[in-house]
C-alpha cells in the first residue's frame, strides 16, 4: 500500500475511525439556505461516501451572542435537533462518522450583539463587543454545554470546540484581548479557566463514549497572543478536563500572515504540531496547506501528528480519500488554495463553493448524468472553460473533440502556475489531462480552429471557448520595443529590464510584479525561506510565534513601479481573503504604487505620465502592460448565426471580472445539460 499511515485506523477507545483524515469544519452558508440542512446531508454524505473517516461540521454557534453572523446556525434548543439529524442520518448511512462543531464568535460576531472578555473591538469587525459580566461567562458555559448534549441528542458522533483562530475562546486566553482582572482574566491560568470548564462540564454532561475535540491555538501569529509554555500547559489542561483529540489552529483571522493561502507551502505548520506531540498523550491533528496523500502521508510518516485535518480538499473532491486508497492520486482535483469560491463566497454571505469544483455545495442542483443521446461535440479551446465542458460533456459520454492552437492544454492557467506562490495551478492542469484520458476526449492540439473546420466536422454542438485578448491600451508609442504586453513575459519569455513600470493594478498586474521580482526562485517551495519571510521563528521562543521577530526578506530582482488610473487602494478588486497578502508582497518588496495616473507616451526615455496634472517620465528598461482582457469572439461571431448549436463560454463570452472560477462553472454547466 502507497499510503500505509492515511489507512491506519485510529482506535479511540470507544469508536474507531477508519483513517487518519479529518474533514475539517468550514462554514458553507448552507447551514442559511432554504433547505439548506438537506443540502449539507447530501453534501456531507458525499464526502462520508468518498472515505473520508471523520467529519467536523462548519461551526454552529450555543447562543445567539455567539452567532457568526445575524441568524446564523445555532444550535440551543430542542427544535433544532431535528434538522441536524438530516445530517447525521446523512453521513451515518453512509458508513461515516460526524462531530459537529461548537463555535462561539466573541468579538468577530458580525453582529451588534457580539460579546468578549473586554470591551476591545477587533481590527476586522466594525462592531464593538460587550463584556461578559461573570454572570453571562457562566451562561456561557451552560450555552456550551446545552449544545453538546444537543449535538449527541442530534446523532453526533462528538463535538470539536472550537478555541482558535481569534474567536470567543481565544479571546479569553490572549492578553491582547482579555484585560479582566476577575477569575477569568489576569493571569494565565486565569485566563485559560473558560476552555477547561467547557471541556471538563462537558464531558461531565455527554459522558465516556462522545469525541469531543479541542481546536488548540498553538501559534497565534499575532502580538500579545500566547506563549508556547502558556499553550502547553493548556493543551495538558484540556487534555486532563476530558478532550478526545487536540486539533492544530494556526493564526488569528485578525494576522497578517497567511496561513492557507496558495503562495503557503504546503504543510507548512505541521513542526508546530509535532513539538506538542511531546507534551500530551491524546492523539492530535494537524492542518493547513495539507492536499494531496504524499504530502498527508509524510507528515503522518515523520511522526508530525496522528491525523490530517482537510477542509478545502474535500471541496475541490469528494473522492480524496477514495482516490489515495486505491492510489489514483492523478485523478485528484486538487485544492489549490486560492479561496476564491470558498472563503471569499463565505465573507460575501454566499453559499461556498470550489473553482476547480463548481458542483461543491450545490450537489442538489449541478450533476454529471449519463447521457440518453450521445452526441457529436466539438470545443474550441482547452483553457479552464472549454476543459470543463469538454471533460464533463465526455464523461456524460458525449463524443467529444476538444481544439487549441496552443501545443499544451490549460490557456491562461499555463501562465498562472509560473508566478512564485502559484505553483498549484500545475495541479489544475494535470487534473484535466487525466480527465481527457479517462473520458477519451479527443484532444487536437497545435490546431487553430476557423469557421471551415466547424462546417466541415458534422458537429451537433459547438462550444467557442477561445479566452481572451490582452486589452492594448491606446497611448504614444505603445509599439516602442520597450513596451511589453504580459504574455510577452509570462508566455513568450521576452527578456525584462531591471527598472520596470508595471500599467494596471489588477490580478495579472500583481501576478506579472510577483513573478518580475522574484524571477527564477518561490519561497513557496522552500519552507524555511517563507517562515523567515514573514517573521515566524520556528524554535517557539517567541511569544507567538512573531514577537519580537525581524523577517528575513529575499533580495528584489527588479525596481518595479505599479500604475493605475483609478482612485482607491491598489488590489481593492483582489480576492478578499487574499488582496492583502498580494498587497503586502509588493510592498515589502520595495514596489512602488501610483494611482490616478493617465499614460501620455513610451518612449527610449521610459514612461510619461500624469498625476494631478503634472508631467513626470519614469526611467524605465520596460514598461509591462497588464491593463485587462476583452473576449476573443472572432470564432464565435463567425459562425453564431449559423445552422450549429453554438454556445459560447469562458473569456470568450465574458472578460470584464473574468476568472477561472466563473469559466470552469460555466463549462460544468453548460456540460450538464448538453
Ligand atoms: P483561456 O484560458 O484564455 O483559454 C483559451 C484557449 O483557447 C487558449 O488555450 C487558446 O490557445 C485557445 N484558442 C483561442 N482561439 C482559438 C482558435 N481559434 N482555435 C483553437 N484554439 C484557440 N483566474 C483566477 O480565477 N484566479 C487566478 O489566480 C488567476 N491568475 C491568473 C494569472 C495569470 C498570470 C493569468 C494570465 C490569468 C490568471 N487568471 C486567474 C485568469 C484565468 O486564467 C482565466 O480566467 C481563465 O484562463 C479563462 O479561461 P478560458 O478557458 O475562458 O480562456
Ligand atoms: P483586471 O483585473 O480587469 O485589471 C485590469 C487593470 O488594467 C486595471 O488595473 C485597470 O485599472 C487597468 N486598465 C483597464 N483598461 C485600461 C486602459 N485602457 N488603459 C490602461 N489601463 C487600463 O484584469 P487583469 O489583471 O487582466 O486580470 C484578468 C482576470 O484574471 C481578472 O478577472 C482577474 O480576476 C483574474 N485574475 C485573478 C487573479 C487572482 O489573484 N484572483 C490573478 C490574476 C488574474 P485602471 O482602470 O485603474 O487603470
Ligand atoms: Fe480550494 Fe480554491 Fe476550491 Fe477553495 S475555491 S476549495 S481554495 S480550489
Amino acid at each position: 500500500m502507497k499510503y500505509p499511515h492515511i489507512f491506519e485506523p485510529l482506535d479511540l477507545g470507544f469508536v474507531t475511525v477508519k483513517n487518519r483524515i479529518l474533514m475539517g469544519s468550514m462554514h458553507t452558508g448552507l447551514e442559511e439556505e432554504k433547505d439548506g440542512y438537506h443540502k449539507m446531508g447530501v453534501y456531507l454524505a458525499e464526502r462520508a461516501r468518498g472515505g473520508v473517516g471523520l467529519i467536523v461540521t462548519g461551526g454552529i454557534a450555543p447562543n445567539i451572542q455567539g452567532w457568526t453572523g445575524p441568524f446564523s446556525a445555532r444550535l440551543s434548543s430542542n427544535k433544532q435537533v431535528k434538522n441536524h439529524k438530516i445530517v447525521t442520518k446523512a453521513v451515518h448511512d453512509e458508513g461515516g462518522l460526524i462531530c459537529m462543531q461548537i463555535l462561539h464568535s466573541g468579538r468577530y460576531g458580525y453582529h451588534p450583539f457580539n460579546v468578549g472578555p473586554s470591551k476591545k473591538k477587533a481590527p476586522i469587525n466594525p462592531f464593538k463587543p460587550f463584556k461578559l459580566k461573570s454572570s453571562g461567562i457562566k451562561r456561557t458555559i451552560k450555552d456550551f454545554v446545552n449544545c453538546a448534549q444537543l449535538a449527541k441528542k442530534s446523532g453526533y458522533d462528538g463535538v470539536e470546540i472550537m478555541g482558535s483562530e481569534g474567536y470567543l475562546i481565544n479571546q479569553f486566553i490572549a492578553k491582547r484581548t482579555n484585560d479582566r482582572i476577575d477569575q477569568y482574566g489576569g493571569d494565565y491560568e486565569n485566563r485559560m479557566r473558560l476552555p477547561v470548564e467547557i471541556i471538563s462540564k462537558i464531558r461531565e454532561a455527554v459522558g465516556e463514549n462522545f469525541i469531543i475535540i479541542y481546536r488548540l491555538s498553538m501559534l497565534d501569529l499575532v502580538e500579545g497572543g500566547s506563549s508556547w509554555e502558556e499553550i502547553v500547559t493548556l493543551g495538558k489542561a484540556i487534555e486532563n478536563a476530558g478532550a478526545t483529540i487536540i486539533n492544530t489552529g494556526i493564526g488569528w483571522h485578525e494576522s497578517r500572515i497567511p496561513t492557507i493561502a496558495t503562495s503557503v507551502p504546503r504543510a507548512a505548520f505541521t513542526w508546530v504540531t509535532k513539538k506538542m506531540k511531546e507534551e500530551v498523550s491524546i492523539p492530535l491533528i494537524t492542518s493547513n496547506r495539507i492536499n494531496m496523500p504524499s504530502t498527508a502521508e509524510k507528515v503522518l510518516a515523520e511522526g508530525d501528528a496522528d491525523m490530517i485535518s482537510m477542509a478545502r480538499p474535500f471541496l475541490a473532491d469528494a473522492e480524496w480519500v477514495k482516490k489515495a486508497k486505491e492510489e489514483k492520486e492523478d485523478e485528484i482535483n486538487t485544492c489549490i488554495a486560492c479561496n476564491q469560491a470558498c472563503l471569499d463566497h463565505a465573507f460575501e454571505q454566499k453559499v461556498a463553493s470550489c473553482l476547480v469544483n463548481p458542483r461543491a455545495c450545490h450537489e442538489t442542483e449541478l450533476n454529471y448524468n449519463p447521457t440518453t443521446t450521445k452526441k457529436k461535440v466539438a470545443v474550441v479551446g482547452a483553457g479552464p472553460a472549454g476543459l470543463s465542458a469538454a471533460t464533463i460533456a465526455a464523461q456524460r459520454g458525449h463524443e467529444v473533440t476538444l481544439y487549441d492552437a496552443d501545443k499544451e492544454i490549460g490557456g491562461q492557467f499555463n501562465m498562472a502556475k509560473q508566478i512564485p506562490g502559484k505553483e498549484e495551478f500545475h495541479e489544475t492542469i494535470r487534473y484535466f489531462n487525466k480527465q481527457i484520458e479517462l473520458h477519451g476526449v479527443q484532444v487536437k492540439l497545435n490546431t487553430f480552429v476557423d469557421e471551415k473546420l466547424l462546417n466541415e466536422g458534422n458537429f451537433d454542438e459547438i462550444i467557442i471557448a477561445t479566452g481572451i485578448e490582452p486589452r492594448v491600451p491606446k497611448i504614444d508609442g505603445i509599439n516602442h520595443p520597450k513596451a511589453l504586453s504580459y504574455i510577452d513575459v509570462l508566455k513568450n519569455k521576452k527578456s525584462v529590464g531591471q527598472k520596470v513600470a508595471v500599467i494596471g493594478a489588477g490580478g495579472i498586474g500583481f501576478d506579472v510584479s510577483e513573478f518580475l521580482l522574484h524571477e527564477g526562485s518561490s519561497s513557496t517551495l522552500n519552507l524555511d525561506e517563507w517562515l523567515d519571510e514573514w517573521g515566524i521563528d520556528k524554535s517557539l521562543e517567541a511569544r507567538s510565534g512573531i514577537e519580537g521577530v525581524k523577517p528575513i526578506l529575499p533580495k528584489a530582482k527588479r525596481q518595479i513601479t505599479m500604475f493605475k488610473r483609478s482612485k482607491g487602494k491598489f488590489g481593492g478588486n483582489l480576492g478578499k481573503t487574499t488582496g492583502w497578502i498580494h498587497r503586502a508582497n509588493l510592498k515589502k518588496m520595495g514596489v512602488k504604487f501610483i494611482g490616478e495616473a493617465s499614460y501620455s507616451k513610451i518612449d527610449d526615455a521610459g514612461l510619461h505620465y500624469e498625476v494631478n496634472g503634472e508631467s513626470h517620465v519614469l526611467e524605465v528598461d520596460n514598461v509591462v502592460v497588464c491593463a485587462g482582457q476583452t473576449p476573443l469572439k472572432t470564432l464565435y461571431n463567425a459562425i453564431k448565426d449559423s445552422s450549429h448549436n453554438v454556445h459560447v463560454i469562458g473569456g470568450a463570452d465574458f472578460a470584464a471580472e473574468l476568472d477561472a472560477k466563473r469559466a470552469i462553472e460555466q463549462g460544468a454547466k453548460l456540460a450538464s445539460i448538453l
